[in-house]
């Protein structure tokens, strides 16, 4: 895969910059991790981030390279990318899930090292399935991360389960799917939100997601930290970060804007229901 340099300084200096702007919100003393989303964006892109700099280069401009978490959306673009790209990566799926993708995701990826758009038992029980049978054929096999997409804007059109809802779907995760590890909380958040945090008031989804992870660790009787949230994006990764988030997913600000929408049949429901993941 031939990469182009001058792209390669320009990703390099994006991320660059994203990293120290999450230093200075958290202080520096809280890791917050970083989910660059490369949806709709070419594998080279990816690889440009993913690689270690050449050992002649010292370069503090790339010192925090080869990046390690990558965010995709759509399944038939991560199963192509997963295949050609370096093993090292951890992929995070973050768009929306489709009951009869997941066992495939699950068990086809071995370095999926996350899945974030959990919403109901049966998905669960479907990437369980995938990763029990990737598991029997390779024993070293780590469990699947999840997250639990929580619905905090109550907006119809938002996947997610509703708030009432999580704690019943993260027990059946943790009581019923072995091969699974269940990693956190997840939520997208109404754009509106985001704004009015701009304007000084607190984000009213991170402030849900947050109330919901506390609650459902107490009836979990875990640490509210084993539960991490995963809010902001682009637009509002700050504020998130100074609500607590312990993971951003941030794709516009590394990769620049992103290509129209690929239209493939077997995208379609992917692009149907996942339109209220677009921030724009
Ligand atoms: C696309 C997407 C992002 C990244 O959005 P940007 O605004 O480009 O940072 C984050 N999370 C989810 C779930 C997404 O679908």
């Amino acid at each position: 895969m031939k990469l182009d340099p001058t792209r390669v300084t320009e990703l390099a200096s994006n991320l660059l910059h994203t990293l120290s702007s999450i230093k200075a919100v958290s202080n520096g003393n809280r890791h917050v991790r970083l989910v660059a989303v490369s949806k709709l964006k070419p594998a080279s892109d990816i690889l440009a981030l993913a690689s270690k700099p050449s050992t002649d280069n010292t370069d503090h401009e790339t010192s925090h390279l080869p990046h390690l978490h990558f965010g995709e959306n759509y399944t038939q673009e991560l199963l192509h990318k997963a295949e050609i790209l370096p093993r090292h990566i951890r992929w995070h799926f973050i768009g929306a899930l489709q009951t009869n993708k997941c066992k495939q995701l699950a068990e086809n990826i071995p370095n999926l090292w996350a899945v974030e758009s959990v919403d109901a038992a049966k998905k669960a029980d479907a990437l369980e399935k995938g990763r029990k049978a990737l598991k029997e054929k390779s024993p070293n096999t780590e469990p699947v991360r999840v997250f639990v997409q929580v619905n905090t804007s109550g907006e119809d059109s938002k996947s997610g389960v509703e708030p009432d809802a999580t704690y019943d779907l993260a027990k059946h995760i943790v009581e019923e799917c072995p091969h699974l590890k269940l990693q956190g909380l997840m939520t997208i958040g109404a754009i509106a939100r985001s704004q009015a945090a701009k304007e000084g008031e607190l984000n009213e989804d991170f402030v849900t997601l947050k109330k919901v992870r506390d609650q459902v660790a107490r009836d979990l009787s875990w640490e509210a930290s084993k539960l991490e949230l995963s809010m902001g994006m682009s637009a509002d990764y700050e504020d998130a970060i100074r609500q607590g988030s312990d993971e951003i997913r941030i794709g516009t600000s590394i990769f620049g804007s992103r290509p129209p929408k690929k239209v493939a049949t077997d995208e379609k429901h992917d692009e149907e229901s996942n339109k209220e993941g677009e921030p724009k």
